[in-house]
């Protein structure tokens, strides 16, 4: 019985955050102790926390890690270039960072301007605007991030 003509079709499977992380964690191989260190701190907290500079910084200083801030900033950029993470920019500035992973690439951020509370959330919408956009210009799109400045309800009750 002839095989059927797609049996060759790689069906790529979606990738598991245990499978996310070693693969991150396969291509974090080739960096230095220190910044494996700085690395293995965002796989430990997990997907969708942001950090800033001065957070990872103090979480290393607790855990012993003797490392100044400026080497800090210079990994957090390196690891982000290499697309080991993802570096989120705030309406006043500021930046963050969270680990980068293929499953956890195409979400938003609403960041309070207050006190700096960050939520993610999902568009359909935001994405469809992102590739009208595009085609309507001819530009191929590769992604679609959109970053909503906002009060929380503990700061807007403040105000
Ligand atoms: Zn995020
Ligand atoms: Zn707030």
């Amino acid at each position: 019985m002839p095989a059927p003509s797609n049996a060759g079709t790689v069906v790529a499977a979606v990738p598991t955050s245990e499978g996310l992380r070693s693969s991150l964690h396969d291509r974090g191989q080739r960096l230095t102790p220190q910044r494996q260190r700085v690395l293995a701190l965002f796989e430990r907290i997990g997907e969708g926390t942001h950090l800033s500079a001065e957070e990872v910084h103090q979480r290393l200083l607790r855990a012993q890690e003797r490392v100044s801030l400026a080497t800090v900033y210079r990994t957090l950029r390196l690891l982000s270039s290499m697309g080991l993470l993802q570096e989120l920019e705030l309406p006043e500035g500021g930046r963050r960072f969270e680990l980068a992973g293929d499953a956890h690439r195409d979400h938003h951020h609403m960041v309070c301007v207050g006190c700096g509370r960050t939520e993610e959330f999902e568009s359909t919408a935001v994405l469809t605007a992102g590739e009208a956009a595009a085609g309507l210009h001819g530009f191929r799109l590769l992604d679609c991030v959109l970053t909503v400045r906002a009060l929380c309800p503990r700061c807007a009750e403040r105000s």
